[in-house]
């Protein structure tokens, strides 16, 4: 497929920050894709390029388009490409850096993602049935989602914090009816927040969870308990936590709340709350370079729950590898921009699936109406996503685009839901 013209532009965000968004023209169409930023971001993600002027407060993204409209565009322009390996490999080559520092992974990938939609569309595909063929995989899954209904942490302005309390829809038998079930948790918890706390508690935070003043997580699984009781979907709901705790380590300790733990105290922490609560996953347990505290909390909870590494893999073969080696979790995280490309984010799944990990595709805290993670999960047949609540139209713009890739599969007689979860 030859490549007429590639351009990017500034565009914002979710938070009103701007982005990167790329547009690829071949003979067919032209094809964009927007970058997604992350706020509690880890120290090992490839390099997001930022102006650091004054406009946007430092958070322009003018040096990356500009890397896009003069470097890229002077490589890829009028060349043809057969893959998206080999498009992705020029990319690579251009920037020569091991984390994307020359010209930035948001140029990068929203170049990679623009060439994936030209793609499909040159060979009369989806882009969900492109990915499958990009990654070598046939199984078509819809996701079993993740619902971040009470956000804390860095996308509620909190320090010491958990950040993500997630619904869980494990027993059901489609993604719609799991959506479904979810969602009416989350609109019932909303009811309970305000008759407890009013309508303050039930203002959103960043991924479209409630930010209630409950400093107590226990207090926050019961509450989220309660809901899932009392919308009639006990046992068929559990929870999922993204803890986010590089973001609460300083030097060497763990702060929740008010108490402090050492990183043996914390795994013992997680397990009674596992043990209290239906907990089935939790992510970024420990801190980014606790590679002890990691394989103990992999060694203690690993046979009976999700152990999920994000800010500790952060999308990398050669992290993941480590963590393989160190028995550190038993999941992956998947996130395209902590990568940079398309190909290195397919590889890193299929590192992890050929493994026996599971696969979480997802979101970041930062989003756009771009719905490409929809297309990505379902392709990659991983089983599971992580798109933040049912709520705020970037969020939303990805459980509809799976409503209709389920729709569609439906039609074809190959709908298939839920993966691996631990
Ligand atoms: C996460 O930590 O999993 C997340 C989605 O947040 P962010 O995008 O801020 O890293
Ligand atoms: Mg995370």
């Amino acid at each position: 497929m030859k490549i007429e013209n590639v351009k990017a532009r500034q565009v914002l965000d979710s938070r009103g920050n701007p982005t990167v968004e790329a547009e690829i023209s071949t003979s067919k169409d032209s094809f964009r894709a927007i970058v997604p930023s992350g706020a509690s971001t880890g120290k090992h993600e490839a390099l997001e390029m930022r102006d650091g002027e004054k406009a946007y407060s430092g958070k322009g993204v003018l040096k990356a388009v500009s890397n896009v409209n003069s470097f890229i565009a002077k490589e890829i322009n009028g060349k043809k490409f057969a893959s998206q390996k080999e498009l992705d490999s020029a990319l690579l080559s251009l920037d020569g850096t091991e984390n994307k520092s020359k010209l930035g992974a948001n140029a990068l990938l929203g170049v990679s993602m623009a060439f994936t939609r030209a793609l499909a569309v040159e060979n009369n595909l989806e882009l969900f049935e492109q990915i499958g063929e990009i990654s070598k995989n046939k199984n078509f899954v819809l996701p079993v989602p993740q619902l971040n209904v009470l956000n804390g942490g860095k996308h509620a302005g909190k320090e010491s914090d958990i950040q993500e309390h997630m619904l869980f829809p494990i027993g059901f038998d489609s993604f719609s009816e799991a959506l479904q079930a979810g969602t009416e948790t989350y609109h019932l918890l909303k009811k309970k927040l305000k008759a407890k706390y009013g309508a303050q508690a039930t203002l959103l935070g960043d991924e479209g969870g409630f930010v209630p003043p409950i400093g107590n997580v226990n207090d926050r699984l019961e509450l989220m308990l309660s809901a899932v009781e009392e919308a009639g979907y006990a046992g068929k709901i559990k929870i999922g936590l993204d803890c986010a705790s590089s973001e609460f380590l300083n030097n060497g300790k763990y702060s929740v709340g008010e108490k402090t733990f050492s990183s043996g105290e914390l795994v013992d922490f997680y397990a009674e709350l596992v043990d209290k609560f239906d907990i089935v996953s939790i992510e970024d347990g420990m801190g980014e370079d606790d590679w002890e505290g990691w394989s103990a909390l992999t060694k203690s909870l690993g046979e009976a729950i999700q152990i999920v590494g994000d800010d500790l893999l952060v999308t990398n073969v050669t992290r993941i590898k480590k963590a393989l080696a160190e028995k550190s979790c038993n999941s992956l995280l998947l996130k395209v921009n902590q990568i940079g490309t398309v190909t290195e984010a397919i590889d890193a799944s299929n590192l992890a699936k050929s493994n026996d990990w599971s696969v979480v595709v997802s979101h970041r805290s930062g989003e756009t109406e771009d719905a490409f993670i929809s297309d990505l999960v379902v392709g990659l047949g991983t089983g599971q996503s992580k798109f933040g609540a049912t709520a705020r139209s970037e969020r939303i713009a990805k459980y509809n685009q799976l409503l209709r890739i389920e729709e569609k599969l439906n039609e074809s007689g190959s709908c298939v839901f839920g993966g691996k979860t631990f």
